[in-house]
């Protein structure tokens, strides 16, 4: 599945949307003659129906696929994409490849570590921190070692 045309800055070249999702190519692949081009995982879906470009039926199968040219890569890289947490908060913008490593550590990504500041000093998934309870945990913590000293002592 290609990325959603709304999430990108001003207008994407024509050349550069998938025909079978209508999304911005993501790992793109090229047909050979008519040089149509799709997201890699768009086509290889279609495939499992029939073997034709989705757009004008000429025959092509997997092994006559191809990445894409350079230049459309360089187009497709140098385009202005909105983050994917930008539902939770994130208002960077950043260029599509990128992306990646923006994601990576984008502080707005629910499941990115962090640290409990309130004193028990736990790693968890950040959508987890609001639903978290220093108390609750060292108890649990408390209970594991109990249980562990008390295996301890019966052998
Ligand atoms: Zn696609
Ligand atoms: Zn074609
Ligand atoms: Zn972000
Ligand atoms: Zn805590």
């Amino acid at each position: 599945m290609g990325y959603d045309v709304t999430r990108f800055q001003g207008d994407v070249d024509e050349d550069l949307i998938c025909p079978i999702c209508s999304g911005v190519l993501e790992e793109p692949v090229q047909a050979p003659h008519c040089e149509h081009a799709f997201c890699n995982a768009c086509i290889t879906q279609w495939f499992s129906q029939q073997q034709t470009c989705p757009v004008d039926r000429s025959v092509v199968t997997v092994a006559h696929l191809r990445p894409v040219p350079r230049i459309m890569r360089n187009m497709l890289s140098k385009l202005q994409i909105a983050c994917d947490n930008a539902v939770f908060g994130c208002s960077a913008i950043v260029r599509l490849d990128n992306l990646m490593s923006h994601l990576s550590d984008c502080e707005h990504n629910p499941k990115r570590p962090v640290t409990c500041e309130q004193g028990c000093g736990l790693e968890m998934p950040k959508d987890e921190l609001p639903n978290h309870n220093c108390i609750k945990h060292l108890r649990s913590v408390v209970q594991q070692q109990q249980t562990r000293i008390a295996e301890l002592e019966k052998t």
